[in-house]
């Protein structure tokens, strides 16, 4: 059993796509997505080491229900590497919407992590790109570093959280996910497939309040 309150120089928390357009009033509102962000603020007090992701995508991307004539959000059109829900037009390079929430404060963040920035591959995972093949480097980030254990929250739990989660073990870390610091989307039935694949992968579910 892994002692969770003990947070040490192993340990990074790693903040998954905390920004306006996954919140409510943005393009990909993720419901109830800005409750997280003073429960994150709080966790973020007790690492040292911390990665926020962002998601940072250039105009017409291929994830955008708008770049596919006659498509809408949610369709799920087929691409070269497997199946692709499309999506609201979000978090596009340079914009408010890409910005991370203001209300989110963790100055102390040691990298920032971009993903999603290839045109024709969308990236959920913070690991790999959804062609399962192109790294976005953070494996070789947190070995060099020296981290072996990843807490993870942020949006959307049934996605970004969900796919980094399932990397991260596969890339052999430790995973422990923080529920109540995450908040979901849930496409046809996206959050239960969630509980189950993290069931599958022996991830360490825990709540914010057994790390006080
Ligand atoms: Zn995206």
């Amino acid at each position: 059993m892994v002692d969770i309150r003990r947070i040490g120089d192993n340990d990074v928390l790693l903040v998954v796509d905390i920004q306006n357009d996954f919140c409510p009033g943005g393009a990909l509102a993720v419901p109830h997505g800005d409750d997280v962000v003073p429960l994150v603020n709080r966790l973020g007090q007790r690492f040292e080491h911390i990665v926020l992701t962002q998601d940072w995508h250039p105009p017409g991307h291929q994830s955008f229900a708008s770049t596919h004539a006659g498509r809408k959000p949610y369709d799920i059109i087929s691409v070269p590497y497997g199946q692709q829900i499309l999506w609201p037009d979000h978090c596009v390079q340079g914009t408010f919407g890409a910005k991370f929430r203001k209300d989110l404060q963790i100055p102390h963040a040691e990298l920032v992590l971009r993903k999603g920035y290839h045109r024709d591959i969308d990236s959920y995972s913070a690991f790999f790109e959804n062609d399962r093949k192109t790294r976005t480097g953070l494996s070789g980030y947190l070995r060099e570093r020296g981290f072996n254990r990843i807490f993870l929250t942020g949006l959307a739990f049934d996605f970004c959280v969900r796919y980094s989660a399932e990397d991260a073990r596969r890339e052999g870390f430790e995973v422990v996910i923080v529920e109540d610091a995450c908040r979901g989307i849930d496409v046809d039935g996206s959050i239960a497939a969630t509980r189950r694949a993290l069931a599958d992968i022996a991830a360490t579910c825990v709540t914010s309040d057994a790390l006080r």
